[in-house]
C-alpha cells in the first residue's frame, strides 16, 4: 500500500503514520525527520536545509525529491510506505508520481488530515519527542504514562523542535495555505483523495483512518 499523509502543520500526521506503519507494516517516510537527521549529521544537505527550516519555509524542491528517490526504492519499503511531509508542492507531487509509475507502484490513497489554523499553535507548542527512540508526545493531548519516562523505550531524555515555536508555526503554516494546500485538488482530480477530521482525539482519528482504509480495500 502506498500512502500520503497531508495537511498542514500539527494536524497529527507524524502521530497517525507511526500507528499505520505498524499497523500495515510498510515504512514510513517523514522528511521532516530525514531533514532534522542531516541538520545533525551537518551533512551538505543538513547545512542547506537548516536556516530555510527555522524560518518555517520550504526547503527546495530538487533536494527534496533527491531525498526521496534515494529513500524510497530502499528494500524496507518494498511492502509500500506511508509518506509523511512530502509531497508538499505540486512539483513534488508530480515528480513522485514519476518515480512511482517507474516502479509500478501507483499511490493507494492520500489522506487528509483536517484541522483549524488556531488550534494548530497549540498542538504545535506542546509538542515533544523521546532523544532516544523518537516516539511522539504533547503535553496536554499525549503525555507520557509514566512522568518524564518515554513509554516505548524508558528513556527519561526529551527533545523539542528547534521549528516549534509560534512565530515559526504562522510561517508554515502560510507555506501550506500556498504551496501545499493545492495538493489537494491536484489529488481529489485523481480520486485518490479522503478526508478525515484531524480535530478529533487520537484514537478517534485513528479509527476513522482505519474505516476511510477498509472502505478503499473492498
Ligand atoms: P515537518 O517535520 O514535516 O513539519 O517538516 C519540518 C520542516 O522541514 C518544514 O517546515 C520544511 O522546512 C522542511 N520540509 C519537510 N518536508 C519538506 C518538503 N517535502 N518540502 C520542502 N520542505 C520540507
Amino acid at each position: 500500500m502506498q500512502l500520503i499523509m497531508l495537511g498542514p502543520p500539527g494536524a497529527g500526521k507524524g502521530t497517525q503514520a507511526e500507528l499505520l506503519e505498524k499497523k500495515l507494516k510498510v515504512c514510513k517516510l517523514s522528511t521532516g525527520d530525514m531533514l532534522r537527521a542531516a541538520v545533525k549529521a551537518g551533512t551538505e544537505i543538513g547545512k542547506q536545509a537548516d536556516a530555510v527550516m527555522k524560518a518555517g519555509q520550504l526547503v527546495s524542491d530538487d533536494i527534496m525529491i533527491r531525498l526521496i528517490r534515494e529513500r524510497i526504492a530502499n528494500i524496507d519499503c518494498a511492502n509500500g510506505f506511508i509518506l509523511d511531509g512530502f509531497p508538499r508542492t505540486i512539483a513534488q507531487a508530480e515528480a513522485l508520481d514519476v518515480m512511482l509509475a517507474s516502479m509500478k507502484k501507483p499511490l493507494s490513497l492520500v489522506i487528509e488530515l483536517t484541522v483549524n489554523d488556531e488550534i494548530l499553535v497549540e498542538r504545535i507548542a506542546g509538542r515533544f519527542s523521546c532523544a532516544k527512540c523518537g516516539a511522539g508526545y504533547h503535553d496536554t493531548f499525549k503525555p507520557t504514562k509514566a512522568a518524564g519516562i518515554c513509554d516505548v523505550c524508558g528513556s527519561k531524555e526529551f527533545t523539542r523542535r528547534k521549528d516549534d515555536t509560534r512565530e515559526t508555526v504562522k510561517s508554515r503554516l502560510e507555506a501550506y495555505h500556498a504551496q501545499t494546500a493545492p495538493l489537494l485538488p491536484y489529488y481529489q482530480a485523481k480520486g485518490i483523495l479522503r478526508s478525515v477530521d484531524g480535530m478529533a482525539e487520537i484514537g478517534d482519528v485513528t479509527l476513522e483512518i482505519n474505516k476511510v482504509l477498509e472502505s478503499t480495500s473492498k
